[in-house]
């Protein structure tokens, strides 16, 4: 499934994040424009975000739209100074 977020891009500033499900064992957040995103496994975020079967979905977006952020802004800066290579962010957590 995916799920388009009212997100916008920190590196482009225009797209909005979609939201991907991906086998059912991870998410990812991703802008189809950069074609850069950041993966989570549900296990992760069932055990973080599901408490008593109710899934804590602002927190889970916030916590997800920040370490986005925080990867696709790093990855960029590391990528001015060295090589200028382009290559997709993807981290795994959990
Ligand atoms: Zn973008």
């Amino acid at each position: 499934m995916r799920i388009r977020l009212s997100l916008t891009c920190p590196i482009c500033g225009r797209e909005r994040l979609l939201l991907i499900e991906h086998d059912s064992r991870y998410v990812e957040v991703v802008c189809p424009r950069c074609e850069i995103g950041y993966r989570v496994s549900l296990t992760y975020i069932i055990r973080r975000y599901v408490h008593e079967g109710v899934l804590d979905w602002a927190r889970l977006i916030e916590d997800l739209h920040r370490e986005f952020y925080s990867s696709v802004v790093l990855a960029n800066l590391r990528r001015v100074k060295s090589s200028g290579k382009s290559s997709n962010v993807l981290k795994h957590v959990g």
